[in-house]
């Protein structure tokens, strides 16, 4: 299994995954937050070819994540997995039609069950955030390695922790510094919300859950939606640094315009 970022942050999230034999892979698409203009060229940058998507797995209807979505999945006829919470908004917010159930192109998932997608298994777990139904998810590959995503999330939960304890790489948001964040230009309601128990993930709570992640397991981990007004990418690298390096775990910071180039999840690629 591989993975990659088309942008990581409040702007547009997208992550790849890759798994199994060259000539038949299940390529598999975590959110869509781009137009599909600058998806498709995005997806050209990582070599990916918009009709080669399997699918699109949805977390929750905050543009950043589902925005460019539907129009993808119309135009390439990509299914869509999303909870009933989140095609229920994306429904409210005029994302897409009713009737687009009756085109097979949706698939409405349980954010408890694991589900199959060729030669992924995705085990979806729910979070604290300010969605109708949000979800994040480990993804397993054939080969039995597990990438475990906890982005948009504003507190610990332990079923969360446990979840992520199986994981082998990790991608984590680590959005925002207090500090940043209490002295940006956010008006106050902003600010309550993304420190709020279902806002986003500090750099601190981010690494409080990294200590938690004690099953020896972990060999890898991406810091994802840094933001670019509250967060800088020298205080997550030094946090993480002395969080992680002791545990020889590598560790790396996907961004916004750039995203993350692909990582295998080859156990002798694991190191950073
Ligand atoms: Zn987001
Ligand atoms: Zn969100």
């Amino acid at each position: 299994m591989k993975f990659a970022s088309l942008g990581s942050g409040s702007e547009g999230n997208c992550w790849l995954f890759e798994c199994g034999a060259e000539k038949a892979p299940t390529r598999l698409m975590v959110d869509c937050g781009f137009a599909v203009k600058e998806t498709v060229a995005r997806l050209e940058r990582v070599g990916i070819d918009p009709q080669a998507v399997d699918a699109i797995v949805v977390t929750h209807e905050h543009g950043d994540h589902i925005g460019g979505v539907f129009k993808f999945s119309r135009k390439f006829g990509t299914p869509v997995y999303l909870t009933h919470g989140t095609w229920r908004a994306a429904l409210r917010s005029r994302l897409t039609e009713p009737d687009y159930l009756e085109t097979g192109r949706v698939v409405l998932i349980d954010s408890h069950s694991p589900i199959q997608i060729k030669k992924l298994t995705l085990h979806p777990f729910p979070v604290p955030h300010d969605a109708a139904e949000p979800i994040q998810m480990l993804i397993e590959s054939s080969a039995g390695f597990i990438t475990g995503i906890l982005t948009d999330c504003g507190s610990a939960t332990a079923h969360l922790v446990g979840m992520l304890n199986r994981a082998h790489a990790l991608i984590l948001e680590s959005n925002h510094c207090p500090e940043m964040l209490s002295n940006s230009p956010y008006p106050p309601s902003l600010k309550k919300r993304v420190s709020g128990d279902y806002g986003h993930l500090s750099n601190q709570v981010a690494c409080d859950i990294l200590k938690r992640l004690t099953s020896g397991n972990l060999r890898f981990v991406v810091a994802a939606h840094l933001s670019k007004t509250t967060n800088c990418k020298d205080v997550v690298q030094q946090m993480w640094h002395e969080v992680l390096s002791p545990r020889g775990i590598g560790f790396d910071i996907a961004c916004q315009e750039a995203g993350f180039a692909w990582r295998s999840l080859d156990p002798t690629a694991f190191a950073a």
